[in-house]
């Protein structure tokens, strides 16, 4: 029901154009597709995904032998599920990765005004909620009011911040927040990072260092590296999403804003098209706007 409310504006705009379609064509033909393939690609789906879906679509209401186009909406939900998951056939919620041997290490990366801080904050409070103790660190050393910004969000959902001042060694900040996790015996250290795009070579370098000092204090970590997109920005963040995985290894996507959009279809783009799973999506500004991704939920809150 979440993603019902916070898809409001891509159900609004895509289903009320499938439904549109499927009544002015009532049997399926070769103008049908094309009109749904505008559809798909002005919703972000991507332009070779939807490719792959038409095609995919086409056969598949050729040989269950389907004419009738309200029976062709169910075989779109079926395939945009289908397209999620592709050849990995576990339609399992992606969760986090945890440590179950000490701190668990979660890296968040991003450029700035996507919703990273937010998101952090947004995480800190659910794991909270799951009665783990929780320890941030404000690595995003560069953005004026980034530090100040996440200290605001912890104390709002009752966490400790770790921070230097402006302008400091990110690493040395995530140092910092590693040691005081440790003492405090706290379970999950969530590390923000500053998110320069103009000079890949800095942020690449900067990337590797943080997570040289993490390896090095905790083995196995970073358990998850999750990059932060903003789905109002549709090619954007599909490029963001290009660059930062090459600059790092990414583990997951948190896509915020999705309740801003009316272009969901991205998160089926991502999937497809880089294959990092979307974990969370962001679906508001509340603290208890975030919620884990769900291909079935997703797509029910598509049509429904
Ligand atoms: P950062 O610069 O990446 O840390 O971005 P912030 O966390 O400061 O967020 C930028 C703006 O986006 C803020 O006004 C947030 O309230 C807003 N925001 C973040 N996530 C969401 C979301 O899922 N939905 C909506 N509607 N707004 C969001």
């Amino acid at each position: 029901d979440k993603f019902k409310k916070g898809l409001a504006k891509t159900r609004n705009s895509f289903s009320s154009r499938i439904n549109e379609l499927v009544a002015r064509y009532r049997t399926v033909d070769e103008d049908f597709f094309e009109e749904l393939e505008e559809v798909l690609i002005s919703a972000d789906v991507g332009v070779n995904t939807v490719m792959e879906m038409i095609d995919e679509l086409q056969m598949e209401v050729k040989r269950r032998n389907i004419k009738d186009t309200k029976k062709v909406r169910e075989v779109i939900s079926e395939k945009l599920v289908e397209i999620y998951y592709g050849d990995d056939d576990s339609s399992e919620i992606e969760g986090l990765t945890e440590n179950t041997d000490g701190l668990t290490i979660y890296l968040f990366v991003g450029v700035n005004g996507v919703g990273k801080t937010t998101t952090i904050g947004k995480l800190a409070h659910q794991l909270k909620a799951e009665g783990k103790n929780v320890t941030l660190a404000a690595g995003d050393t560069f953005r004026a009011g980034a530090i100040d910004q996440l200290e605001e969000w912890g104390k709002r959902v009752g966490v400790n911040t770790i921070k230097h001042s402006e302008g400091a060694d990110p690493a040395a900040v995530i140092y910092d927040g590693i040691q005081s996790a440790k003492s405090r015996n706290a379970d999950v250290l969530i590390c923000d990072t500053a998110g320069r795009l103009q000079n890949k070579v800095n942020l690449m370098n900067e990337l590797s260092k943080v997570k040289r000092v993490i390896e090095r204090e905790v083995p196995g970590a970073p358990h998850e590296v999750l990059l932060v997109l903003d789905a109002t920005t549709g090619q954007n963040a599909m490029s963001q999403a290009k660059t930062f995985s090459e600059a790092t290894d990414v583990s997951g996507i948190v896509l915020t804003k999705l309740d801003g959009t009316a272009k969901g279809g991205i998160v089926l783009a991502i999937r497809k098209e880089l294959d990092i799973p979307v974990k969370y999506v962001g679906l508001g500004e509340k603290v208890t706007d975030l919620e884990q991704f769900d291909a079935h939920a997703f797509v029910y809150g598509l049509f429904a």
